[in-house]
């Protein structure tokens, strides 16, 4: 039916074309070839011969960069890091021990980001907070998730009263982590899984657990959880099967418990640690207990930085030393 339409209309123009000989005949007979070539265009867009070109003047082309996400597990030795961008929109959980706030930042500033919609402090230690207080000082911050403590639990020390300092001078909104609150960042959304509940003796134990989902992908974020924590959130029934698990505690073996790891069963796993660290991290128990669920286990401390991207249904690992 189109089809025919195409040729009528190109048949009229080609009339048109043989019997009028005068300028205003060959304005007429230009304007109608225009006419039938834009018709023919969209016609055969339609049909899915080609791509419609006015699709993105008109927004209705899904380009994969408009609609892509990716998580980067920032190399910051024997700490944790990591962004996950989505849609343009950035969450940053943690930034490392004092002293590497450079290397964040400088990260962050490489991929153009000015404004941060989500932070993260997973728990107050400060390989995961030391490098927060200068993050907040250089970039617009939305929102800052992080647990509620106890007054037992306060640190003392000075990376605390710090990232206190910063927090409050950001003006960002603070976010009490709680189980079962999600979020959306671009078109995928985060999930608060723990901590269940506040009276942990280790505050490694009130780490923010998260999962976030984008598309079929999913990606698993545990702070230093141990397995008292994770025993916790298993009881919660939530859902912790994911793709992609951040492995607790920089792989030490009082995390990433038989049970947890069951009820996530990874297809890939990454540790952020830093090289020929004094804890032995990550404890050869746990890289073997991981090796039952997948072979493929990225570590910071060997890989450098590692990005893994999806497009909501595919995970591509990349990463800094190849
Ligand atoms: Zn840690």
């Amino acid at each position: 039916m189109q089809k025919k339409a195409i040729k009528g209309v190109a048949n009229a123009a080609k009339k048109i074309g043989k019997n009028i000989k005068t300028t205003k005949g060959k304005i007429i007979y230009a304007v109608v070839l225009v006419v039938v070539a834009l018709a023919a265009l969209l016609i055969g867009s339609k049909l899915g011969y080609w791509e419609n070109p006015f699709s993105d003047i008109f927004g209705t082309k899904q380009t994969s960069a408009a609609n892509a996400c990716s998580v980067h597990y920032i190399d910051v030795g024997q700490g944790d890091c990591e962004l996950v961008e989505c849609d343009g929109k950035y969450m940053l959980i943690d930034a490392g021990e004092n002293g590497f706030e450079t290397v964040v930042i400088n990260y962050l500033k490489s991929h153009k980001i000015e404004v941060l919609d989500y932070v993260v402090a997973s728990h107050q230690h400060s390989d995961h907070i030391g490098g927060l207080s200068e993050v907040l000082e250089a970039f617009e911050v939305k929102n800052i998730i992080m647990p509620r403590l106890t007054k037992v639990q306060i640190p003392t020390n000075s990376t605390y009263s710090d990232f206190t300092k910063a927090v409050k001078a950001s003006g960002a909104k603070v976010i009490e982590a709680k189980v079962g609150a999600t979020y959306e960042l671009g078109s995928g959304e985060f999930e608060i899984l723990g901590p269940v509940t506040n009276d942990a003796e280790d505050i490694n134990n009130m780490s923010v657990v998260m999962r976030f989902d984008y598309g079929e992908n999913s990606f698993l974020f545990t702070g230093d959880a141990e397995t008292e924590e994770e025993n916790e959130i298993l009881e919660t029934d939530a859902n912790l099967d994911c793709d992609v698990l951040k492995v607790g505690h920089h792989g030490s073996s009082s995390s990433s418990g038989k049970k947890f790891l069951d009820a996530v069963t990874p297809e890939i796993c990454v540790i952020l640690c830093g090289k020929d660290n004094s804890y032995g991290h990550p404890h050869k128990e746990i890289t073997k207990r991981l090796k039952k669920y997948t072979d493929e286990t990225y570590r910071t401390d060997v890989c450098g930085s590692i990005v893994i991207s999806s497009n909501g249904k595919d995970l591509t690992v990349d990463y800094e030393n190849k």
